[in-house]
This record gives structure tokens, C-alpha cells and sequence, in this order.
């Protein structure tokens, strides 16, 4: 019998992060200080799934990454930490406020100058970079914003990763809530249509990981 995903109670989930992680002691400072926003704070991503971008971040070879959500900036640092010196996240948010309180982490990681901030509607960034040339010329791209945004950020990262280049996608499960068809919810809604519009893409190879709360993987053809 094969096994499906197992579930993880807590002591599962803490072996797990103390034997299969490798949280550097500024990102662990990083995410208590974001716990502490309370209501918000839920827009984090989980130590393992930092962990998991670090770690695609090398196995794509990515020297130039995009990210679509930014927040407080522990994915983008997760990410800066694992690449080339001359290596580029370029991060998109809408907030000073958030951001800012990554940046003094950035810093004292030493990658604040990998990590470029953009300021601003994430689709419009990505319309910028395009605009640029920017067409091709990334290695990975990692989304994690409004989610009725999704299949607009999707389509742009497509066009400006380079073949071979991975594009991630988190909240894919959204809790589960996209199996209950009871649930009507705008962001349920989006995240299901964006799954939809993924699932056949035959542009992209594809798995969705359940790690955190669920991760596609869209490699570009
Ligand atoms: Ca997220």
C-alpha cells in the first residue's frame, strides 16, 4: 500500500524542523519579531518552507529570483542567503511598513544588497521588468501575495523566467478550504481558479507539495 502525505501532529513537526532544518539564528530572530504583529502574522511563511525556497534557490542555480509578497521580508532573506554574491532577489510588496522590518535583518545577514524592494502593485512591477527586457532573464520566482492576483503574477513570471527556471506558489491548499466547496470565500475562490489554470498548463512541468500550506512547483519548459 502506497502511503499518502502523513499528517503532522507537533511532536512530528518539531523533530522535523530540529533534524531537517537549518534556520539561521537571524532568520529565527526575524520570524519572532513578525510573530509578534499578531493578526497579521499568519502571512509568514514556515521555517521549512524557507528552508525548501533556500534550497531550490541552489538547485536551479538562480542568480536572479523575483518574489511576488514580500511582507517582512523572511522569504526574501531565506532565499538572499543562498544565493551568488552578485545574486538578485528582486522583492515586490505594497508595504514600507512591513518590509521595514526586515530590511535591519537584511543587513545585518549581509545581503541587503542582494535583495532589490520594489515598492508598489506587484503586477506592475513585473509589467516594469518586462518592459525592461527583462524577458527571460530570471532563474526563479517565488508568489506569495493577493491571491486574486495569482494568475496575473503566474502569467508575468512566466514570461520573464528563463526555460528551466521554477516558479513557486504558496497557500495552494489554502488550509485545506479548496476541497470544501461549501467555502465561497473570494480568497478560496481565486486560489482554486488559479489551481485550475495551472493543473494543464503544458508550458510548465508541475507538483504541488504539501509543505506549509501547500506549495506548487511550475517548472518552465
Ligand atoms: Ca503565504
Amino acid at each position: 500500500m502506497s502511503v499518502k502525505t502523513i499528517q503532522l501532529d507537533d511532536s512530528v513537526y518539531d523533530y522535523m524542523l530540529r533534524l531537517g532544518s537549518r534556520e539561521p539564528d537571524v532568520l529565527r530572530r526575524l520570524r519572532a519579531e513578525t510573530a509578534e504583529l499578531g493578526k497579521y502574522s499568519y502571512m509568514q511563511i514556515s521555517p521549512e518552507l524557507g528552508q525548501f525556497l533556500g534550497l531550490l534557490a541552489e538547485l536551479t542555480g538562480a542568480r536572479r529570483t523575483i518574489e511576488v509578497g514580500t511582507f517582512t521580508g523572511y522569504s526574501a532573506l531565506a532565499v538572499a542567503l543562498h544565493l551568488p554574491a552578485d545574486g538578485r532577489v528582486l522583492a515586490c510588496d505594497i508595504s514600507e511598513e512591513w518590509t521595514g522590518i526586515g530590511r535591519p535583518y537584511w543587513r545585518e545577514a549581509g545581503v541587503e544588497d542582494r535583495i532589490d524592494l520594489r515598492i508598489g502593485p506587484g503586477g506592475e512591477t513585473l509589467d516594469a521588468l518586462i518592459a525592461e527586457g527583462g524577458t527571460g532573464a530570471y532563474d526563479m520566482a517565488f508568489i506569495d501575495a493577493d491571491k486574486d492576483g495569482y494568475i496575473d503574477y503566474f502569467e508575468k513570471a512566466l514570461v520573464l523566467l528563463r526555460p528551466g527556471g521554477l516558479i513557486a506558489i504558496d497557500n495552494v491548499l489554502w488550509s485545506g478550504r479548496v476541497a470544501d466547496q461549501q467555502d465561497q470565500k473570494p480568497g478560496t475562490v481565486a486560489i482554486r481558479e488559479f489551481n485550475e489554470h495551472v493543473a494543464q498548463d503544458e508550458r510548465v512541468t508541475l507538483a504541488m507539495v504539501p509543505i506549509g500550506d501547500g506549495l506548487t512547483l511550475a517548472r518552465k519548459r
